[in-house]
């Protein structure tokens, strides 16, 4: 990971430029509101359940290229599974993001598939809550609480 440029690469580019599930659900019975104030990102997740599965997830909101790109990766990767699944792949995303800087990253997890374009946030550590603001979005608005989610 040699900088600046290889954290905004293609992958991350492609789902800021097009943000897949951009728009809400209409049928969508749940949402949470999520804000990240240190970079001004702000996301919307609304899901529809059917059962246990997440058979609808959509998005939106404005914020950084990493926000917007970890958002649209994370509905592409959760629409479809249950929510037991959802979580899990959380917990995977997370400590992706987290490991420590500089240290050479275990293979990751294949079940992450692209959600390891994001790895690279690992060493901008003002950039793992741009890449998580959404998750923990989808979490509150998963767990029906009354929804408005901060990273502070
Ligand atoms: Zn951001």
């Amino acid at each position: 990971m040699d900088g600046l440029s290889d954290l905004y690469q293609e992958v991350i580019l492609d789902h800021y430029r097009r943000p897949r599930n951009f728009g809400l659900p209409p049928e969508a019975e749940r949402q949470a509101d999520g804000h990240n104030p240190l970079c001004g990102d702000k996301v919307r997740v609304a899901v529809h359940l059917e059962g246990d599965r997440i058979a609808a997830i959509g998005f939106e909101g404005s914020g950084c290229a990493i926000s917007t790109a970890s958002a649209s990766l994370m509905t592409e990767a959760v629409g479809g599974r249950t929510l037991a699944e959802a979580h899990a792949l959380f917990h995977l995303f997370h400590e992706l993001v987290t490991a420590p800087a500089g240290v050479p990253a275990a293979p990751a997890d294949p079940s992450l598939g692209k959600l390891e374009a994001l790895a690279g946030v690992r060493e901008f550590p003002m950039r793992v809550k741009c890449a998580t603001l959404a998750w923990h979005t989808l979490e509150a608005a998963l767990e029906g609480a009354a929804s408005e989610v901060s990273t502070e």
